[in-house]
């Protein structure tokens, strides 16, 4: 089967290790419980930064949050190995800027994920997605930001939402840890 996933905060905690990253280059103490209540997907108002002030501090702080050590999620790893190895295509879309694609790319091979030559798609806009997701005529895609999902409902691929705080009023199917996946592929599996 043809799975595709979205990278960040579907795959790797990127907010989170942003959130971390604020905190230690604006010398604040923002504690944790903070970050899992934000019902936004920017992080900055948590710092008492504006609109503006949270855009400055992503862009300054890019570099940082995208190529240093952020966490995967648990079993995200393991999960892709296991189906890259039982011989599934994995596919990966993310609207990392065209800028960083490559690092990206080089980032995610480098944390152990499974990347083969013309599986790796980057730079488009969210809203973009849809045509290279349509075109790869996908099974599962996997994403956590509610305007990229609700461009795909229409299309015949099994969607899910990555548990995030702020997506939860997406109503599809929701993947709260990576480990549900392997019952979801044994559901479709014996439907067929
Ligand atoms: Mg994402």
């Amino acid at each position: 089967m043809k799975f595709g996933f979205d990278i960040d905060d579907t795959l790797i905690n990127l907010r989170q290790h942003a959130f971390s990253i604020y905190n230690k280059n604006l010398k604040k103490e923002v504690p944790l419980d903070v970050f899992h209540k934000i019902k936004t997907l920017e992080i900055h108002e948590a710092f008492g930064l504006t609109a503006t002030e949270g855009n400055q501090m992503w862009r300054d702080s890019m570099e940082e949050i995208y190529f240093t050590d952020c966490p995967l999620y648990p079993d995200a790893l393991e999960l892709l190995q296991e189906l890259d190895e039982q011989g599934h295509e994995i596919y990966y879309i993310t609207a990392r800027p065209a800028e960083y694609c490559e690092r990206t790319k080089k980032w995610v091979e480098e944390a152990g994920f499974p990347v083969q030559e013309g599986r790796f798609f980057c730079g488009m806009k969210d809203e973009e997605k849809i045509h290279t997701i349509k075109k790869l005529n996908l099974d599962f895609y996997f994403d956590d930001k509610p305007n990229v999902l609700e461009t795909l409902t229409n299309e015949s691929v099994q969607l899910y939402v990555r548990d995030q705080s702020y997506n939860q009023h997406v109503e599809m199917p929701r993947l709260t840890n990576w480990s549900e996946l392997k019952d979801i592929i044994k559901e479709k599996e014996d439907k067929k």
